[in-house]
Formats: C-alpha cells, sequence, structure tokens
C-alpha cells in the first residue's frame, strides 16, 4: 500500500482526484510517518479492540491503524476524501469507512457491532482545530465508554486540558474533562509536519475515560449547564452568570448560591470541580 504521509503521495492523490483543502473543515494532513506511528502507539490495546478514527483524511493514522487492529471505523465528513480513502483501503479488510459529521453521529451506534461483541472501544483522531472540545466532551459523554481516546490538539488548547482554577487557561472544558477522564500529555508535534503548514504547533494527548464520573451529581446535564454558565462571561460575578444562564432573578441566584456555601460575588472560574458539583445541586432543575 502507498504510504499517506508521503508529500509526493497525497500530492498525486489531490492532482488525480477532485480534492483540494479545505480550511473551514481544518485539513492539515500528518505528512511525517514517525508521528503518525507515535501517534498510533498511544492507543494502546489489542488486535480484538474496536477503533473509531474521527477524520481520517487522506489516512495517515489509517494506514498504520488497520495494521494493528481488526476493525477500524474511520468516519469523515469531507465526500472528496472519502473518494480518495475508498480507492487507496479498497484491499483492507476489517476498515469501514464511514460519510458523516461527528457532531451529528450517534457513536454508540455506529459502533453497535463491535459493542454486541464485547469489543473494547479505542478512539484516535488528529482533531480537526474547530471543533475539538465537542468532539472530546462528545466521545466521554456517549453511552460508549472508550477504554483509551487519543487525539491530536492544537498546542495551546492543551494547556486548557490540565489548567488549575484561576489560571487564565482554565476553563468549562477543563472542569468537565476532569469529571469524565484522566488527561496525558504525550509528545509535541510541530506545525512543519503537516500539508499544508498551519501557523501553530500541535500537541497529542491521551485521554482515559473514568469508569465512574470523579465526582457525584445528582442530574448530570445540570451540572454541565451550571460549570457552563460559570464561565460564560469571564469578567462577571458568578451570581450574574448564574442569575443570567438560568433565567433566574438575582435574588433567587444569590439565595441557592449562598445556600450551597458560597459567596455570590466570586468569579464562577476559582472553583474546583468538586465545588462545582456542590454548586451544581442547588441550581433549579
Ligand atoms: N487524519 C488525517 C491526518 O492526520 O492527516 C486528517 C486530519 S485533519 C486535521 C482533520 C480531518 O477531519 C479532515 O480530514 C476533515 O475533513 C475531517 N473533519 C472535519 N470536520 C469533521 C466532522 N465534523 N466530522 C468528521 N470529520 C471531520
Amino acid at each position: 500500500m502507498e504510504n499517506m504521509t508521503s508529500p509526493s503521495v497525497i500530492n498525486e492523490y489531490i492532482r488525480r482526484s477532485d480534492f483540494f483543502f479545505k480550511k473551514n473543515l481544518g485539513q492539515n494532513f500528518l505528512r511525517d510517518e514517525n508521528v503518525a506511528r507515535s501517534i498510533v502507539d498511544e492507543l494502546g490495546g489489542d488486535r480484538e479492540d474496536a477503533v473509531l478514527e474521527i477524520g481520517p483524511g487522506f489516512g495517515a493514522l489509517t494506514q498504520f491503524l488497520i495494521q494493528r487492529y481488526d476493525d477500524v471505523t474511520a468516519l469523515e465528513i469531507d465526500p472528496f476524501a472519502i473518494g480518495v480513502l475508498t480507492d487507496v483501503f479498497s484491499e483492507a479488510g476489517g476498515l469501514k469507512i464511514v460519510k458523516g459529521d461527528v457532531l451529528k453521529q450517534d457513536l454508540a451506534g455506529l459502533l453497535s457491532d463491535g459493542l454486541r461483541e464485547g469489543k473494547k472501544l479505542r478512539a484516535i483522531s488528529n482533531l480537526p482545530y474547530y471543533i475539538t472540545s465537542q468532539v472530546i466532551i462528545k466521545l466521554l459523554s456517549s453511552e460508549a465508554h472508550f477504554e483509551n481516546i487519543v487525539v491530536m490538539v492544537q498546542k495551546e488548547v492543551s494547556a486548557r486540558l490540565s489548567a488549575l482554577p484561576g489560571t487564565k487557561d482554565y476553563s468549562a472544558f477543563t472542569v468537565l474533562l476532569n469529571y469524565y477522564a484522566d488527561v496525558y500529555r504525550c509528545f509535541d508535534v510541530s506545525h512543519t509536519c503537516f500539508i499544508p503548514e498551519p501557523r501553530v504547533d500541535s500537541t497529542v494527548m491521551r485521554i482515559v475515560p473514568l469508569r465512574q464520573r470523579r465526582v457525584a451529581v445528582s442530574d448530570e446535564d445540570r451540572f454541565v449547564r451550571t460549570v457552563k454558565a460559570a464561565f460564560s462571561m469571564r469578567r462577571k460575578t458568578l451570581l450574574n452568570c448564574i442569575s443570567m444562564n438560568f433565567s433566574i432573578s438575582k435574588d433567587e441566584a444569590k439565595e441557592r448560591i449562598r445556600s450551597a456555601g458560597f459567596d455570590p460575588g466570586i468569579r464562577g472560574e476559582i472553583l474546583d470541580l468538586p465545588q462545582f458539583a456542590a454548586l451544581s445541586e442547588a441550581m433549579p432543575l
């Protein structure tokens, strides 16, 4: 099979097909074979596991995934990339190429064969940067449990994944990740390893979903809503954020925040995960 990280092979497929790079789909293709292998190495597990790849592009990671796993589902939104993938991987058994938008896809449904057979699930993606946090949260909150998730993200986004309360990188995304998973930083990847070259470097992260959420909450949707509300207006007090996002009066918001043990005048971004869990319990359903 051709090497799908080789710039000459990538350019040849572009010449032969109607493909062109779409910035709005975050299309920066990996052109470094060693980096692609190392990313796939981080996924671990066994040949029998079922792997979901999000955004395979021309197959830089896919080519190594199919060597290691018997059941790979590659979900790609761009029909032109699907055309190239179908051509390149026509002989590959065990690979299912699916056209779809990851944000609209029912992931448990997509992987239902593997789930029925009791396979362990793993997910991998050189993520399109415009939907990084949505995709990660979607994987973590899916009813399908993933043993391991390996993603490449923009380097500055990786700082948000493990930021501490009160720091500038601490965000709703940080809190939610901490709720669902353990997060490890693997290695950085230079912007020169892509075609076309993005302006910024990237980082490969390994996310290990917890079997049980890190803290208990009685209503997960309300917890997520509370976290998002607290970060919705960075320079406003918790009182303003809660009252605005839950559409309740300031008096009611004040009462509810106080009943959870917090000062309504604080900024939400100083709260840690257990504090957010406590706050959410005092919010309206
Ligand atoms: N995996 C390839 C690589 O490493 O060379 C391509 C990575 S590129 C950064 C991101 C890929 O995600 C592109 O192929 C793009 O078309 C695809 N993509 C973008 N938005 C998507 C979506 N909503 N659902 C599925 N795939 C998407």
